[in-house]
């Protein structure tokens, strides 16, 4: 870790960690979240895995930006106001642009708009003269092109056409992935806690529904992880009835020990942070001249990355989530080898 900031403002009440991971890259880019938290501790503990985890995302998507996160103490719904945002801005503003800011859980691009008025280290607001804007579409398209690398793998073809894809939870990615799903040919099994929501999209798709603690062990070929983490644990593992687990969720695995095992039980798993970067690569492109369809055609290239990882992971009898993390620090080492070979020039 290179770097955490303690912000604290008596004034607000402000009390935030950013936790700056690795900058080899370029400036580190990771979203703030904003939740309750027991101790400060188990906030900086959190805040340091989520950065790590953005610098392996950054380096796998082909950015040039590294990993950094930042979490706001508190309850958003009781918590939030202008005046915390603003201040948590202006700390984000001295970090002179080592540090990123973009939308998390807790934090909506209506924050990052308010935020934005102290900052211009921040992504992912509201779209201004169509540019930027709600990242999930792209998140879910980049989900789609990995779906289809590891249909390619395991079915030997990238082809969606009748196979069974269950996706547990329907909210912006997943109700997005579902209509790209639904264009492909793929019947669609739908879950979400939500309801109301799930019988919406159930009618839309003419998805079959599954209640929420029963999506996981539902026949299909395709398990998309479109809700929370911790879906894949020591219990739920062997209840699983598919061939491929490849969503948009963070942290679908309790531990990453469940990689091997999961491997050993022949059930593909898509590393989350490659298979889910199409926000970030959305977002990281806020500020560029590229186009949305030049934007689209990078995110895109998630499945063929994801190939490269499963073909890896095959020569070398790995699980993919160990092979992406060694080709995320293969990648961030040989940039930090270039920067002190030009330094000591
Ligand atoms: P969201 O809140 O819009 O949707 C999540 C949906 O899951 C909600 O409809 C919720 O009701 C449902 N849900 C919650 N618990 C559930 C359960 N146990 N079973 C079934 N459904 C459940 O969130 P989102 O933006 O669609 O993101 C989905 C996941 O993808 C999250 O884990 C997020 O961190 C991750 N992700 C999102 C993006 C993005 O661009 N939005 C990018 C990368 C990763």
């Amino acid at each position: 870790m290179e770097e955490f900031v303690f912000c604290r403002d008596s004034e607000t009440g402000l009390q935030a960690i950013v936790a700056i991971h690795d900058t080899t890259l370029g400036p580190a880019l990771g979203g703030t979240r904003m939740k309750v938290y027991a101790t400060e501790k188990e906030a900086l503990l959190d805040v340091a895995s989520l950065a790590r985890a953005m610098t392996y995302k950054a380096a796998m998507a082909g950015l040039d930006l590294g990993g950094g996160k930042a979490v706001i103490i508190g309850d958003p719904e009781k918590e939030k106001t202008e005046s915390l945002l603003r201040a948590y801005g202006r700390f984000v503003e001295r970090l002179g642009g080592r540090y990123i800011t973009s939308v998390d859980s807790g934090i909506n691009q209506y924050d990052i708009d308010c935020i934005r008025r102290e900052t211009k280290y921040a992504v992912g607001g509201s779209a201004v003269g169509g540019r930027g804007g709600c990242p999930s579409p792209a998140t879910a398209y980049g989900v789609l092109e990995g779906i289809r690398a590891c249909a390619t793998q395991v079915y030997g073809s990238p082809e969606l056409k009748g196979k069974v894809v269950a996706v547990q939870g329907v909210g912006n990615v997943g109700r997005a992935l579902c209509q790209y799903l639904a264009d492909e040919g793929a019947k669609l099994i739908i879950s979400d806690v939500n309801k109301a929501l799930g019988q919406e999209i159930m009618n839309r798709f003419g998805a079959r529904w599954v209640e929420p603690d029963e999506v996981h062990k539902v026949t299909c070929d395709i398990f998309s992880p479109c809700a929370l983490g911790n879906v894949v644990t020591e219990e739920t593992l062997p209840e699983f009835d598919c061939r491929i687990i490849a969503g948009a969720a963070n942290n679908v695995l309790a531990d990453n020990s469940l990689a091997d095992r999961l491997h050993e039980s022949e059930i593909l798993y898509a590393p989350d942070y490659v298979i889910n970067a199409g926000g970030l690569i959305y977002v990281a492109n806020e500020n560029t001249s590229c186009t949305s369809p030049e934007i689209m055609a990078v995110v895109g290239r998630i499945g063929e990355r994801l190939a490269q990882v499963l073909a890896r992971a095959n020569r070398e009898d790995s699980s993919p989530l160990w092979v992406a993390d060694k080709m995320a620090e293969e990648r961030v080492q040989s940039v930090k080898g270039l920067l002190s070979l030009r330094s000591s020039f």
